[in-house]
This record gives structure tokens, sequence and C-alpha cells, in this order.
């Protein structure tokens, strides 16, 4: 039996190939939400609010700072960006599982309250790599390019403080492992407690 959803935390310095990681792997895996976090940054021309993120103003954020309305929350490359105390309302309510993609100070906060949550890193197979990608995608300005560059440098250190570590060299290849990982969770005590009416467990 499942005693509740499994709180599925995934760090990754930008470019390393997260949001599609994440996206592909709630579109084949079922049961696993992703968390749509608060931010107070602009949206990209192909962001919807409400579907990428909740697009909100720094008052906003504040407010919601001093209402208690995070779970956790951080300054990223000059935004805020958060995640609700609702959003967790699904894992436990519903039982079902969330898939959070969060920076390495908003992971920092949850492994102190959700120790038995699953922590994830997603690694580039190289700087040089990652800047290609961060260039090839054409969504940041130079100034934004190099400062997420500076902070993937930083944040690629905290590597050790996740329980997996997943290379993103080839995209298939993640969402694999992605998906072994979860499954794995799914199995292991206490986030799944067996029920077998014959046995005394
Ligand atoms: P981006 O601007 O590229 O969408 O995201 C910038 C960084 O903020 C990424 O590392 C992303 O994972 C992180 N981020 C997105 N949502 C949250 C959140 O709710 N909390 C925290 N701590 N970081 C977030």
């Amino acid at each position: 039996m499942k005693a509740k959803g499994i709180l599925f935390v995934v760090s990754a310095p930008s470019g390393a190939g997260k949001t599609t990681l994440s996206r592909k792997i709630t579109e084949i895996v079922d049961n696993i939400h992703h968390s749509i976090s608060h931010t107070t940054r602009a949206p990209r021309p192909d962001e919807i609010d409400g579907r990428h993120y909740h697009f909100v103003s720094k008052a906003k954020f504040e407010e919601m700072i001093k209402n208690d309305e995070f779970i956790e929350w951080a300054l990223v490359h000059g935004n805020y960006y958060g995640t609700s105390v609702r959003n967790l309302d699904i894992v436990q309510k519903e039982k079902k599982d969330l898939l959070l993609v969060i920076d390495v100070q908003g992971a920092e906060q949850l492994r102190k309250k959700y120790k038995n949550g699953c922590y994830i890193f997603i690694l580039p197979p190289s700087m040089e790599i990652l800047e290609k990608r961060l260039r090839k995608r054409g969504v940041d300005s130079e100034e934004d390019i190099k400062r997420r560059l500076k902070t993937a440098e930083e944040e690629t250190h905290h590597y050790k403080t996740y329980n997996y570590i997943i290379i993103n060299d080839n995209i298939d290849e993640a969402v694999g492992q992605l998906k072994s990982i979860i499954f794995a969770e799914r199995c292991r005590y206490p986030n799944f407690i067996p029920e077998l009416p014959d046995l005394k467990l």
C-alpha cells in the first residue's frame, strides 16, 4: 500500500536538460505530477501562466513568503522562485508523486523537512556542452548566459548531497534512468508498505 505520494526533487544547472527531461517523464510515467512553481521572472515567449510557472509580482511573492505560503523558496539569477504549500496536497491527500524541478538552495531547504524525499541531480556531460546548449536555445541575453554559467559552476559541486546523479548526454538514456529511479523509489520501504492479508507483516 502506498502510504503517501513521493517527493521527487530534481536539480540541475540551466541548460542541463531538466525541463525536457521532466516533461518527458510526466508523459510516460503515470501518477506523477509536475509541481508548478511561482516566480517573479518574466515569462519567456513560449511560456504560459499557470502551466509553466505562476508568474507573480515581487510584491505578491514577498507577501506569500510573509504568509508562510511556500515550502521552499530561493532567489535565483536575481528572481524569486518558490514551491507553494498547496502543491503538496497532491502528495498528502491524493497520494500521488510530485516532481519538483528546483535549484540547489530550494532542495537544501526541503531535505531538512522531507528526509524521505528522493533527491536527483542532473549533470551535463561537460561545461562546454552546457554553454553550447544555453546559446543554442537562444532565450537568454549574453549577460544572462554568463550569469547562468557562473551559477552552474557553483551548483555542480552540490551533486554529493543528492541521492542519485544522472549525466544527461543522451536525452532518451537520461529519461530511462529517471524512470528507473522513480520505479525503484516506489518499491522502497516506507514509500511502499505491503498489505498481504494472508501474511502477518
Ligand atoms: P528558469 O528561469 O530557467 O526557468 O529557472 C531558473 C532556476 O530556478 C532553475 O534552476 C530552476 O530549477 C529553478 N527553480 C524553478 N522553480 C523553482 C522553485 O520553485 N524553487 C526553487 N528553489 N528553484 C526553482
